[in-house]
């Protein structure tokens, strides 16, 4: 069974850049067979797009799904004061609640054009079992890829880390529980729906003994390395306090300055910094609202991407970015890196290329990102006859430049998650209603 889509602005994503403005996209069993612009191939069933541009559907490399439940708190304060204010709150979650939120969360990315999620879990009461299962069956249900992660935190206050010691955890039991989910859930291979990686949660919440333990357990399951770093000031003063030295020479120490690494955020980081993970690949998620929400500056991303280093777009978690919708981070990774370096400092192109080709790079996934022959059949079509694009002949940049928008049509594996701008295999209000009466559960 062979499906076209047809009379589509078709960005490719591939190595050259390749746009088709009257493009179609050739799917046969969750596969691209085809890309192309001129004379459609023979399908089974075709269906027209009518204009609209058709990108590939986009990854998301930075979230914590579970923080929809506590939006709009501490408004006002640095990363630290809010991260204090939340750890108690936080505490209250279980299975139940992770699911409502995870259901919302990964809807939110849906309707924006996210086809695979990443979520940073690290927060695991004692005693809650489950979480992680709770955010995969969500994200199965919806019908999106999900590489989940068991995170972590081993520092509490009271041996000088930020959390409160109610909610960290033991090292080894941080360390079975990982190798217990990794046998249960990751799929290795291309067209994986479910992944795993491995999180210790960051320099301030985690001991060393577990970074590097951490690192040494994802290397021996293959599996990937994430944490956030240089995220304010404020952190790189409490690794100076600490450990002696800035963030970066942190992670170096703890051997994570690595092709099998991403960091979350990585505002904060000197020249030498930027050209040793461009030197090493590693990976960094872009969490511009987020960054700006918290106050916490301006990651150098032009200077990344040119220094080699792999970089893709993250909406971070809800209670420091309210609005989950990464084609939005597309818009605001423009406007944010003009800010810090003038009008030419990206384009809407790269800045589309990093929520798709790069998140993907980033997540060390070369089945999808892109809309090439034998990727996975993941699209996000974007309808351009709206308001907001009139006079645009440029419709990509267009799109770009007026977000955020609802997807009209998110195609994961080659099956509809949204159809219409809306859900397939679910109902939006009903995942709205369950929210709250969960989320009632986290009121002061
Ligand atoms: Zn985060």
């Amino acid at each position: 069974m062979s499906r076209l889509y047809t009379n589509g602005w078709v960005i490719t994503m591939d190595g050259s850049g390749a746009e088709h403005p009257s493009g179609w996209v050739l799917v046969e069993e969750g596969v691209i067979t085809g890309v192309g612009g001129g004379e459609e191939p023979l399908a089974h069933e075709r269906i027209d797009v009518h204009g609209a541009v058709v990108t590939p559907g986009l990854v998301n490399t930075h979230h914590h799904l579970y923080q929809t439940l506590t939006r709009a708190r501490a408004q006002q304060a640095d990363l630290f004061t809010w991260l204090r204010e939340l750890y108690p709150v936080w505490s209250r979650i279980d299975a139940e609640t992770e699911y409502a939120a995870a259901r919302t969360g990964i809807a939110e990315l849906a309707l924006s054009g996210c086809s695979t999620v990443f979520d940073h879990h690290y927060v695991f009461p004692r005693g809650r079992d489950g979480l992680i299962e709770a955010e995969v069956q969500a994200a199965l249900e919806l019908g999106m890829r999900i590489v989940a992660s068991r995170g972590s935190m081993d520092l509490g206050v009271s041996d000088g880390g930020l959390p409160p010691d109610e909610l960290v955890e033991e090292l080894d039991a941080v360390l079975a529980e990982t190798e217990r989910l990794a046998a249960a859930i990751h799929e290795p291979g291309p067209g994986a729906r479910v992944q795993l990686a491995v999180a210790p949660c960051s320099p301030f919440s985690v001991t060393t003994r577990l970074m590097e333990e951490s690192a040494a357990l994802a290397r021996r399951l293959r599996l990937l390395l994430h944490t956030h770093l240089a995220e304010t000031v404020e952190e790189d003063a409490y690794c100076h306090e600490l450990y002696g030295c800035t963030p970066v020479e942190y992670l170096e120490r703890v051997g994570w300055v690595s092709h099998d690494v991403w960091c979350a955020h990585c505002v904060h980081l000197s020249e030498a910094d930027v050209a040793s993970f461009g030197k090493a690949g590693v990976g960094v998620a872009h969490c511009p609202t987020s960054n700006l929400r918290l106050g916490a500056g301006i990651a150098p991303v032009r200077d990344l991407v040119d220094a080699g280093a792999r970089v893709g777009l993250g909406v971070d978690g809800s209670a420091s970015n309210e609005r989950g919708d990464l084609f939005l981070e597309v818009k605001q990774a423009v406007l944010v890196a003009r800010a810090r370096g003038g009008p030419e400092a990206l384009t809407a192109r790269e800045a589309l290329w990093l929520a798709t080709r790069g998140g993907a790079d980033v997540l060390r996934r070369d089945d999808i990102g892109s809309l090439e022959v034998g990727k996975q059949a993941d699209l996000a079509i974007w309808r351009t006859d709206g308001l907001e694009l009139g006079g645009a002949e440029d419709a990509v940049t267009g799109l770009v430049f007026s977000g955020p928008h609802r997807v009209d049509r998110l195609v994961v594996g080659g099956e509809d998650v949204v159809r219409g701008g809306a859900l397939v295999r679910a109902d939006e209000a009903d995942i709205a209603r369950e929210h709250r009466a969960q989320a009632r559960r986290f009121a002061a």
